[in-house]
């Protein structure tokens, strides 16, 4: 199968949750080379990066964290804010739920770019969707589009921007993570990503640990769900449901 990889080096975006986890298998499935980077941004809870460390190192790949340090200042965000609570519903005037950062994926495509110019890596793998999401503009198709023109152009190079998730449900997202790498990356994936809004890893539900009401618990169990009936419909048991 090596032969059928892409002899090129691919730097994944991996955040610790459950997306960009799947993304850095399908990358290592398909490029000789694979990289992560995660961005310390202030994020409330620090879980999320102890789960892209672990994640990394669990599937053998380098790792650069990279902070940014300006989400905070720029503030107005529940991820970031430590006075605001991750809420339920969208804000009145912009429609946007308060976990929005704005312009976050803009910001670590762009970091992410620079820091692979020098090491002459051209692919960038990003777990960003837009068919099942949360509602955060910059994870739409035209949006990364528009970035990967303005890398190219800014930087004068040659990017790919691969977004494997993009026109994939969750329920997909769990699929695809089966195609890639069997029950065991299911697995893999339910025990070690990290989605959870609230920073909670108390609880084991059958889709991972999570407070399970937050938002980002309710997409990920809601994706999982679907996922386990569409086995069951085929006849086949979810892993340790
Ligand atoms: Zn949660």
């Amino acid at each position: 199968m090596d032969s059928l990889r892409d002899p090129e080096h691919a730097l994944v975006v991996l955040s610790g949750g459950q997306d960009s986890t799947t993304c850095l298998y399908w990358a290592l499935s398909r490029f000789a080379q694979v990289s992560a980077i995660s961005f310390d941004y202030g994020q409330r809870h620090r879980v999320e990066l102890d789960a892209a460390r672990t994640i990394a190192a669990m599937a053998g790949v380098g790792h650069t964290i990279i902070p940014i340090n300006t989400f905070s200042a720029l503030g107005g965000n529940a991820l970031t804010d430590q006075q605001m609570s991750p809420d339920t519903g969208p804000d009145a005037e912009t429609l946007l739920p308060n976990t929005f950062v704005p312009g976050r994926n803009l910001i670590f495509i762009l970091h992410a770019a620079a820091w692979a110019y020098a090491k002459n890596i051209r692919h960038i793998v990003l777990g960003v969707c837009q068919s099942d999401y949360s509602g955060y503009p910059d994870c739409r198709d035209d949006s990364i589009k528009a970035m990967q023109v303005a890398v190219n152009s800014g930087m004068d190079a040659q990017y790919t921007l691969h977004t494997p998730l993009m026109w994939r449900s969750k329920k997909d997202a769990w699929m695809l993570a089966r195609e890639l790498g069997g029950d065991a990356l299911v697995n893999l994936i339910v025990e070690e990503s990290h989605t959870c809004y609230m920073g909670q890893r108390g609880q084991r539900e059958p889709w991972g640990y999570g407070c399970g009401t937050c938002p980002a618990c309710r997409l990920r169990a809601a994706g999982y769900a679907a996922y386990a009936q569409a086995l069951a419909d085929l006849g086949q048991n979810c892993p340790k449901g």
